[in-house]
């Protein structure tokens, strides 16, 4: 190996959406802060998750750009809507670079195009037209400039088949979903259980003993430090004791915002879950 690897995160604020909130609680709808990791060596980069709206893509791929590096893959963490929309954008920019995700998280994009009419009257105006999807990537593994990056298979964590990626040269994970920063995090959809398999989650991230910790939402500014994970766990734990605890979703949410004054995105639909279409 001869180059050294570097990283950079992009973040993008939080974002008003139109609509009705789903329960009457907190602040009006917004969506949570995100983030988009750019993993460059010398001449090569890899970038981790292409955000949601034309006007995020186009300024991410700006970004981008500004660090003269080949972009070579678009890995994409899970097949969340917000996670992958950008991918259109990016790929217009950098038509050589290859998207890839792993099966699972290609077939739950193909899942959320499929309400992406239905959700778009959220953030009207704002989504590509062009939506494609990334390439189905079987292997644990790929390489820039000769160092290895490492999917991680996390199961449910915010939502169905999430994964992480690992860089053991730069002592970096990038959590996907499974790591948020300061910022409240989506456990409407959770049960006990998927909480605990998001906690087993963590843990492997844990393990990992990173130095750097990038979670896929963030409050803007803050730094990208290990100590996250831990954080991400304790709200977990907190959510959970406080729903058996409370009695109604005022006390809950008003409970989960005494213990998180600062986190970013107090949203009544991360606690109980995004008003989603009818089947
Ligand atoms: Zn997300």
């Amino acid at each position: 190996m001869t180059s050294t690897l570097n990283f950079n995160v992009f973040t993008a604020p939080e974002k008003p959406m139109v609509g009705e909130r789903p329960r009457p609680l907190g602040p009006a709808m917004a969506w949570d802060p995100m983030t988009s990791t750019l993993i460059y060596g010398e001449n090569d980069a890899v970038l981790v998750d292409p955000l949601t709206t034309v006007a995020e893509a186009e300024a991410l791929a700006a970004w981008v750009k500004l660090h003269n590096r080949n972009l070579t893959t678009i890995y994409i963490t899970h097949g969340h809507i917000d996670h992958f929309s950008g991918l259109g954008v990016l790929l217009k920019h950098f038509p050589q670079a290859q998207a890839i995700g792993s099966p699972s998280t290609v077939k739950m994009a193909q899942e959320s195009l499929s309400i992406l009419s239905w959700f778009s009257k959220f953030l009207p105006g704002q989504f590509p037209t062009d939506t494609p999807l990334p390439e189905v990537y079987k292997e644990e593994t790929f390489t820039l400039e000769g160092h290895e990056l490492r999917i991680i298979e996390q199961g449910h964590t915010d939502g169905v088949d999430s994964t992480s990626l690992y860089v053991p040269s730069l002592d970096l994970v990038v959590g996907g979903d499974v790591l948020y920063n300061q910022c409240h995090q989506y456990v409407g959809e959770s049960t006990p259980e998927s909480r605990a398999n998001w906690i087993a989650a963590l843990d492997r991230l844990a393990a990992l003993n990173p130095k750097y910790a990038v979670a896929g939402h963030k409050k803007t500014g803050v730094p990208d430090v290990p100590e996250s994970i831990e954080w991400t766990k304790q709200y977990l734990v907190d959510f959970g004791r406080l729903q058996a605890e409370t009695s109604s979703d005022q006390e809950l949410f008003d409970a989960m915002t005494e213990l998180y004054p600062t986190w970013a995105c107090h949203q009544a639909w991360l606690m109980f879950g995004f008003p989603m279409p009818a089947e």
